[in-house]
């Protein structure tokens, strides 16, 4: 066999075709790609078409004053009808939209027609506490059907939510009810983490205290601890929303009325209040929660991950499957409480058929053993997605064999807050899939990778991720800064979105994700990213994570440093750093060897679970750790930086 052949055959290998039975009765077949080619525009009219507008759109896509854009801006919708109502009209209000799985195991069913009456009354609760279209109200609660409820009671009055992720600070919370200029709040007492109870109220009450336009504080009762309750200003969600009729009629809205906000999670810089509306974010939403997920309302159990404080949790828990008539499972809690193998224990529970969830916890699930979800049974599951950061090969077979049976396509879905639905990723009834490649623009969208004068790169090439044409759940602006937003996202490259992610294009013309612009590394006049060295550390049977970064060097500009943590049964030696260089070395080349090797417990993540490679810089380069206010767990920072003097003998 000659070196060529071997070679293809190598790359075949790792190539998955879509299952045959779930291509023949896939929701979007390839056509859908030369379609939406032919007329994009007509494409996302047709796509609007699966909401209900109180007034249909005659217009598609207003550009006559970018980057502001408005899409079908001539229709009105209520996007909580859209969610709920709509779906008990056409006879399903039998079905169930939640099945909600506290931590401590307790469990409760929703169907279409409660929640239709929970988000009623909760609409004429907000009502009756001065809540009004064109208001904005603060959500900060855990992973409980309250949230939902509230997030779509907001969208049903036409007020803005800006549901801030329930780990945050008090000081978190008061700069983003500040920025958003928040009339409300709703919380809970607290919520269910790690075994026991977490208070949510009392950084509330911090907050709050810095927030003199609050008018009251909702509080939604989760786990009954003891509140304090400030008179005249808090007031019981059961006792308030439980009183009220559930009957409320909703008003239809304009199609770029805002829907909510919501701020980044802070990985590179101040929060920025990410605005999005209505009709095109919702039409976006639905369309790819069925097409990248080939979801079928009637029989799939769908089930996401994320937290409802991401925009993961906005489209992919809330909007998008909700829109869709969608049964899905929502969990409360942390993924190891009380066993490692909770998350599989829930997947046999319900018969998930889609699990969504990020690469940090499969990289975790790795960590813990196969032998976990080996205990469950998984074979309910039909489509496996990803999202969150580049996924690493090892990781995505590692998902697809001990979770995916070997059946499950992998949908490797690329998408950001600003983009508000998921913008390139495979389609699991079309795409041959590539381990650690999210692939190609969904149909009616516009990717592609450009050098930095902003010209296309060739097939092969690597640069910056740019979207090309505007899509319809776009970001319309940064809240209260258009100039902000002018200059993050639309000035680095004329006439396109600038999305702040390295990327490189394979012979095939497939995108891969290569991490942030931030994180590239210049190794002696190289540029290397961290994802593909972490890839190729994580490759190597002793390592289950691994974060990298360049740090400043005399002679080389960057020297690549990495932090890993081990598998269960390895043990740091010099050997085995010694190994792992070479192996990084034999996988990408001797430029990419690392020059240290920092064996680590743990790696900083924010709450998200990404890795936040700049405190990592900081350590790397002997300065002072910057702002961790948004790690998960900031003692992890010293726990890291005790290891430095040892490890620094290694060179
Ligand atoms: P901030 O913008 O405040 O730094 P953030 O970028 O982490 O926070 P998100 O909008 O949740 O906030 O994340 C979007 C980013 O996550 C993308 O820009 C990209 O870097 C990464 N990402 C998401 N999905 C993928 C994916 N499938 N493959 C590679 N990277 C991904
Ligand atoms: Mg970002």
């Amino acid at each position: 066999m000659s070196n060529e052949s071997l070679a293809n055959l190598l790359k075949e290998e790792r190539r998955f075709a879509p299952p045959a039975d779930l291509a023949a009765a896939a929701n979007v077949t390839g056509a859908a790609y030369a379609q939406a080619e032919a007329d994009r525009l007509g494409f996302w009219a047709e796509q609007a078409r699966r909401l209900t507008w109180a007034t249909e759109p005659t217009q598609t896509l207003d550009w006559t004053n970018p980057p502001f854009a408005k899409w079908f801006a001539d229709g009105k919708l209520n996007v909580a009808y859209n969610c709920v109502d709509r779906h008990v009209e056409a006879g399903n209000g039998d079905r169930v939209a939640l099945h909600f799985e506290g931590e401590p195991g307790d469990s409760r069913s929703i169907t279409y027609a409660e929640l239709k009456d929970e988000v009623s009354k909760a609409a004429n609760a907000l009502t009756e506490l001065g809540v009004q279209a064109g208001d904005r109200v603060a959500v900060y609660l855990p992973m409980i059907p309250e949230a939902v409820v509230a997030m779509l009671a907001c969208a049903r009055v036409g007020a803005a939510h800006s549901v801030v992720f329930g780990g945050f600070s008090a000081d978190a919370v008061a700069s983003r009810i500040q920025d958003a200029d928040a009339k409300l709040v709703i919380t809970s007492d607290g919520g269910y983490r790690r075994g026991k109870p977490s208070a949510l109220k009392p950084a509330i009450d911090e907050a709050v205290a810095k927030c003199p336009q609050v008018e009251h504080v909702l509080v939604v009762r989760r786990t009954g601890q003891d509140t304090a309750f400030t008179e005249g200003r808090d007031v019981w969600w059961h006792d308030i929303v439980g009183r009220q009729s559930a009957e409320h009629t909703p008003q239809a809205f304009d199609a770029e009325h805002p829907l909510f906000i919501l701020y980044t999670s802070g990985t590179t810089g101040k929060p920025k209040g990410i605005l999005h509306t209505s009709g095109g974010y919702l039409t976006q939403a639905a369309y790819t929660h069925q097409a990248v997920f080939d979801l079928k309302p009637e029989t799939d159990v769908y089930w996401c991950t994320a937290d409802i404080g991401w925009v993961t949790g906005h489209s992919y828990i809330v909007y998008g499957p909700l829109a869709n008539g969608a049964t899905q499972v929502m969990y409360e809690g942390t993924p190891d409480t009380p066993h490692q193998g909770r998350f599989w224990e829930v997947v046999q529970k319900y018969g998930v058929t889609i699990l969504y969830t990020a690469p940090t916890a499969i990289r975790t699930f790795m960590k813990w053993g196969d032998d976990i979800p080996a205990k469950f049974d998984l074979s309910s599951l039909r489509v496996l997605g990803s999202v969150g950061e580049p996924i690493n090969p090892e990781a995505w077979i590692w998902y697809r064999k001990h979770i995916g049976g070997d059946r499950c396509p992998i949908v490797d879905t690329w998408w950001q807050t600003e983009t508000g639905a998921m913008m390139i990723s495979p389609l699991p009834g079309v795409t041959e899939t590539k381990p650690g490649s999210a692939q190609r623009a969904l149909p009616g969208i516009g990717a592609t990778v450009v050098d930095d004068e902003g010209r296309e790169v060739p097939d092969g090439g690597g640069g910056y991720l740019v979207l090309t044409e505007p899509w319809p759940s776009m970001l319309r602006t940064i809240w209260g800064d258009d100039q902000r937003f002018i200059d993050t996202y639309w000035s680095r490259f004329e006439g396109k979105y600038f999305a702040g992610d390295g990327a490189k294009k394979d012979e095939d013309g497939d995108i891969w994700l290569l991490g942030r612009v931030d994180d590239v590394m210049l190794v002696s006049g190289h540029n290397i990213s961290t994802t593909e060295v972490e890839s190729a550390l994580v490759s190597h049977p002793s390592v289950a994570e691994a974060a990298v970064v360049g740090a400043n060097d005399e002679t080389t500009g960057q020297a690549i440093v990495a932090f890993v943590i081990l598998r269960g049964s390895a043990s740091e030696t010099q050997t085995l750093v010694a190994e792992l260089r070479d192996h990084v070395g034999a996988t990408l080349g001797p430029i990419a060897k690392p020059k240290r090797i920092l064996p680590v417990q743990e790696l900083p993540k924010t709450r998200s679970g990404k890795i936040m490679r700049r405190l990592l810089r900081d350590v790397a380069e002997n300065r002072t750790v910057g702002d961790v206010t948004t790690l998960a767990d900031s003692s992890v920072m010293d726990l890291i930086q005790s290891k430095l003097p040892a490890a620094g003998s290694e060179d």
